[in-house]
């Protein structure tokens, strides 16, 4: 076991998740059943500073059966063995190691039958790295492990791996064929992080320099996406005028707002009358790491009278099996560009699954803010909607899609062709979108945290 570790140690992080996986099946499977008769005794627990990781070391009477959990406010990794008695004379059940420099508060407590638990709260984010049993010189049995600070994402993953993996889930994710990703991060041809994106950046390059540009960037960053374009009109309205046009013209006085605001900087997925896959809008987000993406539409119904203004985001769908969707290659293409490549296929599966679940939190939280400013808008509201929608598919961004009205019918036709009702309504828009910058820069700071994705 410790030659794995070095092993490990030796290769990064990258098989980080793979061994704890095993390590941990490993713990279970080989663990000291024998030795039940007699109750375990705790003899000691003690922690040692290691620059970057802290050791905390509990000394107990033999090998028992080990079980981990970890959990949030505070960070805490809850070890559970079979009941054992607390023989540590001279150090007390609960305590800390501050006097140690060691910011680890341990609590010892019989709470469940027949079951013992060791819980160290950390004071933040962290992720174990080794968890392994040693003999003592002298009688019984060392149990060790090291703590190192993480990210909050990296703290998610552990905690993800450590409770909520079913067996089969782990069986299907480790028996998928490994894929081959996208290895550098693209960005659109002449791309600049004050340019708007035109109709000569459709060719995508691969360049260092964009990485760095990217890397170090402190805006917020919205991507717009006005809907249709080119050979794709979109809706037609009552007088004939096209969805496209009406979408580009919003989009564009939006782009305006966001970028007169300090610490915001929009892009626009078109700035011309250009036909884009849907895929290819998303992954212009993608690509700039965009905080969130708003697509804007008008509606069109055969109906004269149908009115009103509605917004998307990607459904909940609960039926949605995440393993099988990763296993369908085609179904990969949703995940071009991420570059998870460095990670195991296990971390990759959740933090995609982690991704998706809080992409979709998000957008919420930002179609609630847009919403709420739309309330004085004088329109009728269709309120919020869940749907599919390929351009909403990006994993990480939140998105958004607003229908801004309908364009057949008549009244509305003449307000989204009416530079004072856009600019009204666009307006709302960009509040909305400095509200969610302001309430919710903590998905944007785990995002920027992702080292393999970014
Ligand atoms: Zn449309």
């Amino acid at each position: 076991m410790l030659t794995l570790f070095r092993y490990k140690k030796i290769i990064g992080i990258k098989f980080k998740f793979f061994f704890k996986i095993f390590f941990f099946s490993y713990l279970l499977i080989f663990a000291n059943y024998l030795s039940a008769q007699t109750l375990n005794e705790i003899r000691n627990i003690r922690a040692g500073n290691h620059d970057s990781f802290f050791r905390v070391v509990v000394e107990t009477s033999k090998k028992v059966e080990t079980s981990i959990k970890l959990k949030k406010d505070p960070y805490s990794v809850i070890i559970k063995i079979p009941e054992s008695l607390w023989r540590a004379n001279t150090t007390p059940r609960k305590g800390n190691f501050l006097h140690k420099n060691i910011p680890i508060f341990y609590t010892f407590k019989n709470d469940e039958i027949g079951k013992t638990n060791l819980t160290l709260s950390i004071n933040k984010p962290f992720s174990l790295d080794k968890f392994y049993w040693l003999d003592k010189s002298g009688g019984g049995k060392r149990l060790v492990m090291d703590i190192y600070y993480s990210s909050e994402t990296d703290f998610l993953v552990t905690q993800k791996s450590f409770n909520d993996f079913s067996k089969q889930e782990l069986e299907s994710v480790l028996s998928a064929k490994p894929k081959t990703l996208e290895k550098n991060l693209t960005l659109f041809k002449g791309q600049k992080n004050d340019q708007l994106i035109t109709n000569n950046d459709k060719k995508i390059r691969t360049n260092s320099n964009g990485n760095n540009l990217l890397k170090s960037r402190t805006n917020f960053l919205v991507v717009i996406d006005p809907g249709h374009g080119g050979k794709d009109p979109g809706a037609i309205g009552y007088s004939k005028s096209l969805e496209k046009d009406v979408n580009l013209y919003a989009a564009k006085i939006l782009y305006n707002q966001l970028n007169n605001i300090e610490g915001i900087k929009a892009f626009l997925t078109r700035s011309e009358d250009e036909f884009i896959e849907l895929r290819e809008r998303y992954k212009i987000a993608q690509r700039l790491k965009a905080d969130i993406f708003i697509s804007l539409h008008s509606d069109g119904s055969k109906i004269e009278s149908a009115s009103g203004y509605s917004i998307f985001s990607l459904n909940n769908d609960p039926d949605f099996n995440e393993a099988e969707f990763y296993k369908n290659e085609n179904n990969q293409k949703v995940l071009d560009n991420v570059i998870l490549e460095e990670e195991t296929l296990a971390t990759q599966y959740v933090l995609y699954k982690i991704y998706k679940r809080e992409k979709r939190n998000y957008s919420i939280k930002l179609k609630n803010l847009i919403l709420e400013e739309f309330k004085t808008l004088p329109a009728n509201s269709r309120g919020w909607k869940q749907r599919n929608f390929a351009v909403l598919q990006e994993p990480i961004t939140p998105s958004v899609l607003i229908e801004m009205g309908f364009i057949t019918n008549k009244k509305e036709e003449k307000n989204l062709n009416d530079p004072k009702y856009i600019s009204n309504l666009v307006e709302r828009i960009s509040i909305a979108v400095l509200k969610y910058k302001n309430a919710y820069l903590k998905w944007y700071t785990i995002a920027q945290q992702l080292p393999s994705l970014f």
